[in-house]
Parts: C-alpha cells; structure tokens; sequence
C-alpha cells in the first residue's frame, strides 16, 4: 500500500564520475533508471529524437536506450501514446514494474491514469522540479533553421555540457561535428517568454507532491551545505511516499548522499510558478508575423551596451550578468 509520508529530503549525486559529468544535475535519474533496468523492469522517460527534432516519451527496456534519456531538453516532451504503451507493457509482463519519469504535470497526469486503471502499486512515479517547459513547435523551427543554415543535421543536443562546471553549463547542438552554441535559445528559456502559459499556473511548483519522488538541482548547496559540494553538480531528492523511500534506500549504495532539509534545499520553483514575463505577449506577437530569426534577435542576445555596463558593474562588484 502507498501511503504519504513528511517529505523527506537529501542531497546525493552518483559515485562514478563519468556518469555524473554526462547528467544534468547530480546523476539521480541514471541512479533511479539503473535499479529498474538491472532487474529487467521497465523505463518510462523523454528522450530527445534527433529525426524529428523533438523530445517525446519513450518506453525503455536497456541500458542503451537509458543513455539516450540522459540530459536535460528545454522543451515541453510530447506524451505520444506513452500511457497505454506503459499500461500494455506492464498487462504482457505480469509481476514487473515500471519506473515513470517526466514533469510534475506528467508525472501527476500518469499517477491518476494508473490509479484509474488499478496498478498505482506496479509503478514508481518521479518528477522533475520545472522552471517551465518552452513550446515544442518554437525548439522544432529553431532547430530546422540551424539545420538550414549550417547545411547539415543536428546529430548531438545538450543544454547542460558540464566541461566549465554544473554552475556554468554550456548548451550547444552539433552538425557537421561541429559544436555551435545555442545562447539565445537558453536566454528565452530563462528570461520567460517562451514557455506554455500553463507552466505559469503550475500546480506543482511546491515540495507537497502526490508522486513518490521529485528530483532536482540541488541549487545553492554550496552555501547550505559546502561540505557536500562537488562543482561537477548535485542532486536533491524530495522523498514523498514509503515506496519512494523504498527506491531511494534500494538505490542509495550507487550515491554519496547526506540528509538534508526544505529550508537548506529552497528554490523558487518548489515555492511558486514561474512569473510570466511582462514580454510574453509580445514576443509571440513579433514571432507570429516576423517568425523565430526575427525572435531570436530580438529577445535572445544581449546589446552590446548591457554586456558593457554587465562588465563595468561585475568589475565594482555589483554585477547581474
Ligand atoms: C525544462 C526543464 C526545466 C527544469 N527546471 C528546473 C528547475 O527550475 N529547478 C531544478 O532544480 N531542476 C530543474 N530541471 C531539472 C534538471 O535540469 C535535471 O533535468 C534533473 O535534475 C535530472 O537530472 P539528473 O542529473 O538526475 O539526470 P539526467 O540524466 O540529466 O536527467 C534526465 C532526465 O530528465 C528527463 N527530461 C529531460 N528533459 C525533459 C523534458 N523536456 N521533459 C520531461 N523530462 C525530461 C529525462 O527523461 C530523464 O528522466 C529542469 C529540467 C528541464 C528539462
């Protein structure tokens, strides 16, 4: 039987180095994947489809098909028919169980689908804290116009290349092997035009969730806890039901974790959605009769002005970036 529980939280990030540099944040999806993988069990998880430039939810059964799970997309995933994919599964495969990660809306969305089809207890369901997730279609025509550009295809994607440090992470795609940044796509990510406008009446932007666990950047830690702080990142673990604390302790052997708590752990999005930016209708105004270059420019670069007057204040001490 489920039962909620206080939440619970920790700090961990996984033990071996080169899969923590490959993750996002502190490695807990490869840690929680890997428990379910290694005993035949299923996974359900974004992976980002390079043929279709889109990220979309995907049933996966090995550790090959997990590594292409790895990372973060900036981009709402599309469900396709994950549900009854998951639920078929699981109908053809008695006494297995099923690993669901996705968003809070997803993950919550699947967690009633399972209790309306009675097999909450086969499954374990995590969440991912969101800033917010941008359009999928706006992603899709910036990646075919790099495509265009560049004459070639996007055969690498990442937003969270660690090579400068979890705080610094570099976000770029690849064509023709060669890396080319995707600044202004992260600047629209980040200063809130882009994303859906449900994602800023988010019900799940809070640390009370009906999921079993949430995962996280486990932000400011190296203010709230600096002994526990690696500068390759870390995760946070928000544990809200017995069965979340049953795969945590399965998993934990994999982490270096430390017992942590909701005022060390604090960041926006547990607390309240992200704002909408006074921006917002504009820019889809500018996108729907300029179209995503025009956008691109006008919202996702920095003046030259800004990044002097950035510099000259960083230089006095007072700087934003
Ligand atoms: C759009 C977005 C916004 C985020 N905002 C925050 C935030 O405000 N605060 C915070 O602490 N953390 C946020 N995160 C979470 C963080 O960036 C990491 O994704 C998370 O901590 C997992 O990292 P990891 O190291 O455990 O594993 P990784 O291997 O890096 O994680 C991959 C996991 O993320 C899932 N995933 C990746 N992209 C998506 C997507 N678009 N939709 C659904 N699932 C996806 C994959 O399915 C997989 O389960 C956000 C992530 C995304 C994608």
């Amino acid at each position: 039987m489920i039962e909620l529980i206080d939440t619970v939280v920790y700090a961990g990030r996984i033990k071996n180095e080169s899969v923590l540099m490959q993750s996002s944040s502190g490695g807990a999806f490869t840690a929680l994947s890997e428990f379910f993988l290694k005993n035949n069990n299923a996974v359900v998880a974004s992976v980002y489809n390079y043929d279709i430039n889109t990220a979309e939810f995907r049933l996966i059964l090995n550790k090959n098909q997990r590594e292409k799970a790895k990372g973060s997309k900036y981009m709402q995933s599309k469900p396709r028919k994950i549900f009854r994919e998951a639920y078929e599964w699981l109908m053809e495969n008695k006494g297995k169980k099923l690993l669901f990660v996705g968003m809070g809306c997803q993950a919550d969305g699947f967690r009633k689908f399972c209790e309306l089809k009675g097999i909450r207890d086969r499954v374990c369901i995590v969440d991912i804290i969101c800033h917010g997730s941008p359009s999928p279609k706006l992603w899709k025509e910036y990646a075919e116009n790099l495509q265009k550009k560049k004459k070639g295809k996007i055969t690498y994607l990442t937003f969270k290349d660690k090579r400068n440090g979890w705080k610094s992470p570099m976000a770029y795609v690849k064509i023709n092997g060669k890396e080319i940044l995707i600044k202004d796509y992260v600047k629209i990510f980040y200063n809130r035009c882009a994303l859906r406008l449900s994602c800023h009446e988010c019900p799940y932007a809070t640390t009370e969730r009906k999921v079993d666990l949430t995962i996280g950047d486990y932000w400011h830690i190296e203010e709230t806890m600096p002994d526990f702080y690696d500068s390759k990142g870390n995760s946070l673990f928000l544990i809200h039901t017995n069965k979340g604390q049953e795969l945590f302790n399965r998993v934990r052997y994999m982490l270096d974790y430390k017992i942590s708590n909701r005022q060390q752990c604090w960041q926006t999005n547990l607390e309240k959605p992200t704002p909408k930016s006074e921006k917002r209708d504009l820019f889809w105004d500018d996108y729907k009769k300029e179209g995503v270059n025009f956008i691109m420019k006008k919202y996702g670069t920095v003046s030259i002005t800004t990044k002097v007057k950035n510099k000259l204040l960083k230089i006095i001490g007072g700087g934003t970036n």
